[in-house]
């Protein structure tokens, strides 16, 4: 089983959610799935054409129109409080900005979370029960539909609701299954053991359900998943490395599966790939930030950026209580200390490439408790290369030479880096 949460922060995120709203909702608002699917990959699969939610504060009902019936599983989930729906493979043909929340519903969103399973996750205004959740077969010129009914209760309700369907082995295959499917693939890479260069693994956040954030039609999912691969092209042309990605499509990744991912290749550098938003009270800002691990954020900024981060299983719709900690608690560490180091090191050479090439933040360098950095042995970034809601930056991240220009500064740095270490550490990393 993937042991997926650092549960301790991620409930403190929870918690924290409520004040950065205005990223909740850059990430619930669009759902549309705006990745470029081909008719290959979604034809055959049952479609939703329609979604609407009704009702009030005290009831609210959820349906959605399908062109025929299909199995489903209704639960909800605490910390926060979500509905969860999963289904199989759905292609969801809803218009864009379907996923607006009324009544108990705060937002919805939808999409793929594993190869072959779609879901729905509802963040609640509060504690609610699923009353009734039914599929329909077409009737009396209606067509099908998945009608899901939620009932306000309190929170001892709730968590009397709750009990059964925390635990994991009460749950049916498919809820069971999300986690375990969606990682185990990538987490066994071809095993290379012939090969000795040395492993850089490239992650684009988010994806599938999770669109991260948004701004124009451009999803941040997108924007960094194509990136990613510019990036990995780059580096696998100079062919001095060994070049992994934790996803390279729209698929959801649970973040401490690419902890595990970058861990279990002995990688000698993780580098994640983000593309921010800041929230429309807080101003305007611009151009890329490069972070790295800390126990305390630098500044305000870091702290809210990697709380935002670090929800994303959250908005998956995992449950982060049941999750057994792994590297949770390994933050400070001694043996991570080299590690930081090195992380630190290569931040430095990055900026110092990038800032030729790329416009910086004003302050470019920062540090926060973001979970995907938290491999104690494999040195680790996370860039952010812009604000998908500053338009300067947005109109940076979708130019083909803006991001040729940036995958190349930070290929130069990559190579200089791993030329230092390779040097001190001898050819067998
Ligand atoms: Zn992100």
């Amino acid at each position: 089983m993937a042991s997926r949460a650092n549960h301790r922060v991620l409930l403190g995120c929870a918690l924290l959610c409520a004040a950065a709203l205005p990223c909740a909702d850059s990430i619930a608002g669009g759902t549309a799935d705006s990745a470029p699917q081909t008719a290959a990959a979604t034809a055959g699969f049952p479609i939703a054409s329609a979604a609407r939610l009704a009702g009030d504060g005290k009831q609210t009902r959820f349906i959605l129109d399908l062109d025929q019936t299909i199995p489903f599983r209704a639960f909800v989930l605490a910390d926060p409080y979500r509905v969860v729906v999963d289904l199989p493979q759905v292609n969801f043909a809803l218009p864009s900005g379907v996923g607006a929340g009324r009544g108990l519903v705060k937002a919805f969103r939808y999409g793929l979370v594993m190869p072959g399973g779609s879901r729905i996750v509802f963040d609640l205004t509060g504690p609610a029960k699923i009353a009734s959740s039914n599929v329909l077969a077409a009737a009396n010129g209606q067509p099908a539909r998945l009608v899901l009914e939620l009932e306000e209760v309190d929170r001892t309700a709730f968590a009397q609701a709750l009990a059964p369907e925390s635990r994991p082995e009460l749950r049916p295959a498919i809820a069971d299954a999300a986690p375990a499917a969606a990682s185990e693939p990538r987490a066994q890479e071809p095993a290379a053991p012939t090969d000795p260069r040395p492993v850089v693994v490239i992650d684009p956040g988010h994806g599938g359900i999770d669109n991260g954030t948004q701004s124009s039609g451009e999803a941040e999912k997108n924007l960094v998943l194509a990136f990613g691969l510019a990036l990995r092209d780059r580096l696998e042309k100079s062919g001095k490395y060994r070049v992994v990605m934790t996803r390279d499509d729209d698929t959801f990744i649970p973040l401490n599966d690419r902890v595990k991912l970058a861990r279990s290749l002995n990688a000698a550098l993780f580098v994640s790939i983000h593309a921010d938003a800041l929230p429309r009270a807080e101003g305007d800002a611009q151009g890329a930030t490069i972070y790295t691990l800390s126990d305390k954020a630098s500044d305000a900024e870091a702290e809210r950026l990697a709380e935002a981060e670090n929800r994303a299983d959250a908005i998956a719709g995992f449950n982060l209580t049941e999750e057994p900690t792994e590297v949770a608690d390994i933050l400070i560490d001694l043996a991570q200390r080299e590690t930081r180091t090195f992380s630190n090191r290569f931040a430095h050479l990055l900026m110092g490439e990038m800032k030729s090439t790329v416009r910086m933040h004003k302050h470019p360098l920062k540090s926060a408790g973001f979970r995907v950095l938290k491999a104690p042995d494999v040195p680790s970034v996370l860039v952010e290369l812009g604000y998908v809601s500053n338009k300067g930056d947005l109109d940076h991240l979708v130019s083909e030479s803006w991001r040729a220009k940036t995958v190349a500064s930070m290929g130069q740095a990559i190579d200089t880096f791993l030329a230092k270490r390779l040097a001190n550490a001898g050819p067998a990393r």
